[in-house]
């Protein structure tokens, strides 16, 4: 059993902090909302580690990009949450990156593809994490996307 808060924040830690690693100008705003009261969760932490890793990796990227169009005002921001919701726990990914039109929607869950150049991406994450989570937890992976707005993925896994 696990404590899904404690991974969701060492993984979101690591993400930024290995990002800032590589660009010391990047700055973002973190937003931890975590359930207390959360029951522990059998996962397998290190999957779900990489889940998470693979999820806020995109986030960060999605946010420096929209930072990089140099809108007046922009404050990238990335919030990890989670919740109980009756027999199940969700975990969201938040960012107000860049956003995915439909069409790109429509895809991602697919091995090797991607949006970004060559050499940035494989777009071997999500379809990795859809499999962690679905086969691997018996859980759920669905996204929530708004061009120009942002992006949610909620991780939803029986407790
Ligand atoms: P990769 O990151 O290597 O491209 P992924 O499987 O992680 O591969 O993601 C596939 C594609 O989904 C990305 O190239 C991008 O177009 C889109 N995407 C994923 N997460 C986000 C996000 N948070 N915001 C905007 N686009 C995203
Ligand atoms: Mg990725």
């Amino acid at each position: 059993p696990t404590d899904l808060n404690q991974l969701a924040d060492e993984y979101l830690r690591l993400a930024y902090h290995g990002l800032r690693a590589k660009d010391k100008t990047f700055n973002a705003t973190l937003k931890p909302e975590f359930d207390p009261s959360l029951p522990p969760v059998a996962v397998i932490a290190q999957d779900l580690g990489r889940v998470l890793l693979n999820l806020l990796t995109n986030a960060f990227y999605a946010v420096k990009q929209r930072q990089q169009k140099g809108e007046p005002g922009y404050a990238p921001t990335v919030s990890v949450s989670t919740r109980r919701v009756g027999d199940d726990v969700e975990i969201r990914v938040r960012d107000n990156g860049t956003g995915m039109p439909e069409s790109v929607q429509a895809k991602i869950f697919q091995p090797f593809f991607t949006t970004k150049p060559t050499g940035e991406g494989t777009g071997l994450g999500l379809s990795l994490s859809y499999d962690i989570v679905t086969q691997g937890h018996g859980g759920t992976l669905a996204v929530e996307s708004r061009e120009g707005e942002g992006t949610e993925f909620v991780i939803s896994l029986p407790v």
